[in-house]
């Protein structure tokens, strides 16, 4: 018997090179019918980056991304507010990387098949329940022609995003995402990247925000592939479910609030302009929930942790759940006892990261400005720059991705222990 993973996502694919590395059989399952380039801009922190050096993967790293140089908080019009150094730049041993989630994905699916063999991802298989016994769990599948398929094995491990339906069989009652009354639209569109080769730049404030920074090498003309993110807050606009990464939309729901931020650093009309297409989401997460085991089952990733996506944190800890869990079943084997030594380790940790980024993550420092501004101060006197250094070093031992805490912690797993 296997493992089985439900949701060929980027929790699951590095989940399965994780138990290829340390010799476990595993096998994913994965809903739609093919894998493709899907989504936009995601960063990965230097725990996660760490993990997937680890699995072999820093060539990869380099050819579909870029490392992250800095991270640039602006006011409206463009006052700094923080600017900080990211990844080696900072003194990490191990870079920050931006790349387009859809071709990260797509490498880790290569790297999946030549590792594991072409049959490792069985693709339209809909995860639609599982059953408990006492030494094994069965897991069922439909497919799209409507046939069933049900697999028996040791541990199901549910990486099946936002929306999992194992969480469903878990928390019946769980009830709707959470929704902040924000909303995202996001694109990739080409051109010279801001300030630096490679900054994360967001301008705005609580109720409005840009978010811009390169997803690719640049190319011989000095352009790259541009990650963008137009957030809007509404106040009294009840929330459809429209929690889906692939809706697309147009730019006339938001441009008008930002036609004229224009920065003689980043045009902001001409970038969404330029834009090779244009999705909506939701800011969303769920509510954090007392256990992520039932039995030989367990979350992973969105399922277990769906978080609002400020620090970049969503990815980044998907990854790091994969090399715990993987860690946990090297000591106690492929066992209902590894999932909850996992639990043990990460929940507690991971659900107080959900809630702190509910205060907007490294954002929130925007809060005690705009409160100072109300007060009637300026932008300048507003800004203290003690005060911000300070919180954003919290936020960052929160989020396990304090610099010197990283850099002297042992490997989540040993290398060479498969
Ligand atoms: C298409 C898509 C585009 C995205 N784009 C972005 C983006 O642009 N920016 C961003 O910050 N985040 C994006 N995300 C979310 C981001 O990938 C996750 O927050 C993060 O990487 C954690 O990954 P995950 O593997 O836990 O979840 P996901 O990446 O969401 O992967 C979950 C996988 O499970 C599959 N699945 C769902 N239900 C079932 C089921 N019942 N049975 C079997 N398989 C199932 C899904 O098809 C998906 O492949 C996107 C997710 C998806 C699915």
């Amino acid at each position: 018997m296997t493992v089985a993973v439900a949701g060929g996502g980027i929790a699951g694919l590095t989940f399965a090179l994780t138990c290829h590395e340390i010799g476990v059989d595993v096998q994913v399952y994965e809903s739609v019918p093919e894998l493709k380039p899907l989504g936009v801009g995601i960063n990965l922190q230097p725990n996660a980056v760490r993990e997937l050096f680890q699995l072999g993967l820093e060539n990869d790293l380099r050819e579909v991304g870029i490392e992250a140089e800095e991270w640039s908080l602006f006011y409206y019009g463009a006052h700094p507010i923080w600017t900080e150094p990211r990844g080696t730049v900072a003194g990490y041993r191990w870079p920050q990387f931006s790349v387009h989630r859809g071709h990260f994905h797509m490498r880790l699916l290569q790297r999946v098949r030549e590792r594991l063999g072409d049959d490792a991802v069985v693709c339209d298989a809909r995860l639609t329940q599982f059953e408990n016994h006492p030494d094994h769990v069965t897991a069922s599948f439909t497919r799209s022609d409507g046939t069933e398929l049900k697999v028996d094995a040791e541990l199901l491990i549910g990486a099946d995003g936002i929306h999992s339906t194992v969480r469903q069989q878990m928390y019946p009652d769980q009830g709707d995402v959470n929704w902040n009354g924000a909303i995202m639209w996001r694109g990739v569109s080409r051109g010279e990247p801001p300030r630096t080769n490679n900054s994360f730049v967001l301008i705005g404030g609580n109720e409005q925000r840009f978010v811009c920074y390169p997803v690719e090498p640049l190319d011989e003309q000095g352009e790259t592939l541009l990650n963008w993110i137009a957030e809007l807050r509404f106040d009294d606009v009840e929330m459809i479910d429209k929690s889906d990464w692939n809706r697309s939309a147009t730019a006339d729901a938001f441009m008008s609030e930002f036609l004229d931020w224009k920065f003689d650093w980043l045009d902001v009309p001409g970038i969404v302009d330029r834009s090779e297409g244009i999705w909506e989401f939701p800011m969303v997460d769920r509510e954090p929930v007392d256990r992520w085991v039932d039995g030989r089952v367990a979350l992973m990733g969105d399922a277990a942790h769906a978080m609002f996506p400020h620090g970049s944190g969503g990815a980044t800890q998907g990854i790091v759940d994969t090399r715990v869990l993987g860690a946990c079943l090297l000591e106690h084997g492929e066992t209902p006892e590894a999932l909850l030594a996992y639990e043990k380790e990460l929940l507690q940790a991971v659900n107080e990261l959900v809630i702190r980024n509910r205060g907007e993550g490294p954002m929130g420092v925007l809060f005690d400005i705009e409160d100072r501004i109300a007060e009637g101060k300026s932008i300048e006197d507003a800004i203290d720059p003690e005060a911000v250094a300070d919180f954003m070093a919290r936020y960052k031992e929160a989020a396990g991705t304090a610099r010197d805490t990283l850099n002297a912690s042992p490997p989540i797993i040993e290398p060479n222990r498969g």
